[in-house]
């Protein structure tokens, strides 16, 4: 029996790995969840007990510092080297302790900002990681998220070791963090509008709305991380994402999140709060053509379901 240790296990998308994972038969693999509690991976001590422990014969490597825009613009440092030491960390004992398969986690935010980078054409393909710098807003997270594509190819290289490394646009989905000042953007939406309709409030978006997204649902996402730890073995990072067809503005996702519910009163923009960047397009051709028949879940059917998960968990979701 091989085990497969998912770090970040109690976050979101480790939540949504472990929903899925029984949806396939995974002859001769069992998976171990584990998160900050089991081994803070800022530690290379506390890192190298927990693979003692486990001894994983495969890692899904979830575990991020990870925020919203008004996180990473507050805290750079430490979105920088909390994610640099836990990767590094991690990237480490993986080969140490003889880790067949690694798959980590990129975020498209990590790609070229367009418009610093008159030669990135959107949308943005795999190809064009480390050329050009990212948006301002979250240089930390994505400096630190860079070099686990450049650290999983020299293990690759020098190593022969199957580390890949994914990249999902923004992520959504139950088990999220609903932290006012430092979470993602729909999380924040669902807590305000809760908030707001439970006290009569107004439901105020920061910033203009017109930034655009592309979101990806955590179950969905899920899927596709277990059928790339058996399936995807190359050493170029590969973009989770619907196509950009599927880009909405901030604007729309509060609506959306308005409507599942039921809050009729007109949406405020307060733009005291800045935007951050305004798009970042990403094309899903790659991943269409390696994994033809997967489907998404629609925007607003998950966004629906989030905000029932949010309504029925309220008490005990991280605020
Ligand atoms: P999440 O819910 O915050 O989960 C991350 C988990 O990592 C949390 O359980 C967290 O524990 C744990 N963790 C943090 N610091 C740790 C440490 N020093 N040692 C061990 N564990 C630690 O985040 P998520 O949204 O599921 O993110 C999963 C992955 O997707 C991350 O790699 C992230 O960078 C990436 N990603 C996220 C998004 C998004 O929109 N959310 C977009 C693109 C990529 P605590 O909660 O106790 O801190
Ligand atoms: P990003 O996609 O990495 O920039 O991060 P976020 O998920 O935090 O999304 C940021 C976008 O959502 C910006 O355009 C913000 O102005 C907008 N936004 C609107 N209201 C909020 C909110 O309450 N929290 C967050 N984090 N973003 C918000």
């Amino acid at each position: 029996m091989k085990t497969i240790m998912v770090t970040g296990g109690r976050g979101m998308l480790g939540h949504a790995v472990e929903q899925v994972v029984g949806e396939e038969p995974r002859a001769g693999s069992r998976f171990e969840f584990v998160d900050i509690e089991e081994g803070d991976l800022t530690d290379k001590v506390a890192t190298r007990a927990l693979f003692e422990r486990v001894r994983p014969h495969g890692v899904i490597h979830l575990a991020a510092d990870v925020g919203g825009l008004y996180k990473n613009v507050a805290q750079g440092v430490e979105m920088f080297e909390n994610n640099l030491l836990m990767n590094m960390h991690v990237m480490q004992c993986c080969r140490e302790f003889g880790v067949e398969k690694l798959v980590s986690c990129l975020s498209t935010c990590v790609f070229p900002e367009q418009t610093l980078c008159p030669h990135i054409t959107l949308p943005i393909d795999e190809t064009v990681v480390h050329m050009g710098p990212p948006h301002p807003s979250n240089e930390g997270y994505a400096y630190a998220k860079r070099m686990v594509d450049v650290q999983s190819r020299y293990y690759r290289r020098q190593y022969g070791r199957n580390f890949i490394s994914l990249a999902p646009t923004n992520i959504f989905g139950p088990h999220d963090n609903y932290s006012p000042e430092h979470s993602h953007v729909i999380p924040a939406l669902i807590r305000k509008c809760d908030e707001a309709m439970r006290g009569g409030t107004d439901f105020v978006v920061w910033g203009s709305g017109k930034p655009l997204r592309q979101f990806v649902y955590s179950p969905d996402l899920a899927r596709l991380f277990l059928w790339a730890f058996f399936h995807y073995d190359e050493a170029d990072p590969l973009i989770l994402a619907p196509g950009p067809e599927q880009e909405v503005s901030i604007g729309q996702i509060a609506q959306h999140v308005a409507n599942a519910f039921g809050y009729a009163k007109p949406i405020v923009f307060d733009t005291n709060y800045s935007d951050g960047q305004h798009r970042r397009t990403v094309t899903n051709q790659k991943l269409m053509s390696r994994y033809p028949e997967f489907r998404f879940t629609p925007l607003a059917e998950a966004i629906k379901a989030s905000v029932a998960w949010f309504q029925a968990n309220r008490t005990t979701a991280r605020l």
